[in-house]
């Protein structure tokens, strides 16, 4: 498959706008992507063509809407390589399918028990399981990271023992891009007899995940960073706990009976999807699945990795700037800060250049702690953006450093 930028770009109608009079430089990927016109015009075909509350009515619109959501669903599963697609539940994030998970455990766990996330993770693979081990009085494990910002692979194993009931990883870091060893952490954890959750939030805009090959029991994701809306999400469960954990709300939708004395609840996958979900946003999470394989994973990971190589040695012809994330396996993310300036304050001046990136601790304050640091400037490429792009923003990084310091 060729793979053309100019046509690429050109999908993405918010590109060609100006930002405070410059072209948008959109290097703020890692907390949302753009969409393509694809997406944005299936949205607006839902709500035109077929809107209707889904699983309920007899009439035709309904039946329209619930096999179209039907159908994202087996699309998802077709792109996750999931065994079964009641093992792929929609949620409004990655944020809630992990707390789906965490309120689910609360039933399963006691004290003494251990929880295991790493010192990588994004506050909502943190504080959730915080939550849980306040609910049940099991302790929160910790895997620390090394100064690249790669997990510690050697104390993962020492952590790991029959205590563990669970680990938590993400398979790529939101603050520093590292990709973290996932195969190698799920078989651990499952030879010490604990389930894992991979949160892929970071690793689905970049990368196809076999949930099958890697043997996870939990995948969760957003829509909002793949091109798709916002509020839309996904849990990918074995079908085996998915059937072990309770549900996670109550409503209509994941009942089989309902009487004053006793609810039964409905099977796989309606048991985790209480009440009217975001329709139109599960329909169309399946056109922006389409469009990104019709770009081709193999074309965006080669423009990514091509900008992150460009980027970084661009970057560091800057002086007194430190890049924080070194690992040897790395997304296309590059976190760093400018000696004796805040992030904030570069942040504010290139905006005003037309360029978005991210300042701030990226919600994973435990890795700006660990290296003292109050944030960083973020810059987080896409396929659609290019080295222009990049120079562009060097310039404007430098000129902030001129004025600054
Ligand atoms: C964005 C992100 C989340 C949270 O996703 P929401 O869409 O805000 O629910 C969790 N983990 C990582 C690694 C992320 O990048």
């Amino acid at each position: 498959m060729s793979f053309n930028i100019n046509d690429t770009r050109a999908d993405f109608p918010i590109l060609s706008q100006k930002v405070n009079g410059k072209p948008l430089v959109y290097f703020d990927n890692g907390a949302t992507s753009q969409k393509p016109q694809v997406v944005i015009d299936a949205i607006s075909n839902y709500y035109q063509e077929i809107n209707a509350n889904i699983h309920r009515g007899v009439h035709t619109l309904s039946q329209l809407a619930t096999d179209a959501y039907e159908e994202s669903r087996k699309k998802i599963q077709t792109h996750i390589n999931a065994e079964f697609d009641h093992e792929v539940i929609f949620t409004s994030g990655t944020t809630q399918s992990i707390n789906l998970v965490t309120n689910g455990f609360a039933s399963l766990l006691q004290e003494g028990d251990e929880v295991m996330v790493s010192a990588l993770e994004h506050h909502s693979n943190i504080v959730p399981w915080q939550m849980l081990c306040e609910r049940t009085g099991a302790t929160l494990k910790v895997i620390p990271m090394n100064e690249k910002g790669e997990l510690i692979m050697a104390d993962y194993d020492k952590l790991l023992s029959d205590k563990t009931r669970i680990v938590a990883v993400n398979h790529i870091s939101n603050a520093l891009g590292t990709v973290n060893p996932i195969k190698y952490m799920i078989d651990k954890a499952h030879e010490a007899g604990a389930a894992i959750l991979i949160d892929g939030a970071q690793a689905v805009p970049h990368l196809k995940p076999d949930v099958q090959a890697l043997d996870c029991d939990f995948y969760a994701f957003s829509g909002h960073k793949m091109c798709g809306p916002t509020g839309t999400g996904i849990l990918y469960g074995k079908e085996d706990w998915l059937n072990k954990l309770p549900p996670y709300q109550g409503g209509g939708e994941m009942i089989k009976e309902v009487t004053f004395e006793k609810t039964t609840y409905a099977d796989l996958p309606h048991k985790f999807e209480a009440g009217t979900p975001h329709i139109a946003g599960g329909i169309v999470l399946g056109t922006a699945i389409d469009y990104m394989n019709s770009v081709g994973f193999d074309n965006i990971q080669q423009q990514e990795n091509e900008l992150l190589a460009y980027g970084t040695a661009r970057l560091l012809e800057i002086e007194g700037l430190k890049i924080y994330g070194t690992a040897k396996e790395k997304t296309s993310v590059i976190s760093f800060n400018i000696e004796g300036i805040h992030p904030y304050d570069i942040g504010t001046i290139i905006d005003k250049l037309g360029i978005a990136v991210r300042t701030g601790h990226h919600c994973a304050q435990p890795i700006m702690n660990f290296f003292k640091i109050p944030g960083t400037i973020r810059a987080s490429f896409s396929f659609y953006n290019t080295k222009e792009e990049i120079d562009i923003f060097v310039e404007a990084v430098k000129k902030a450093q001129q004025m600054l310091s």
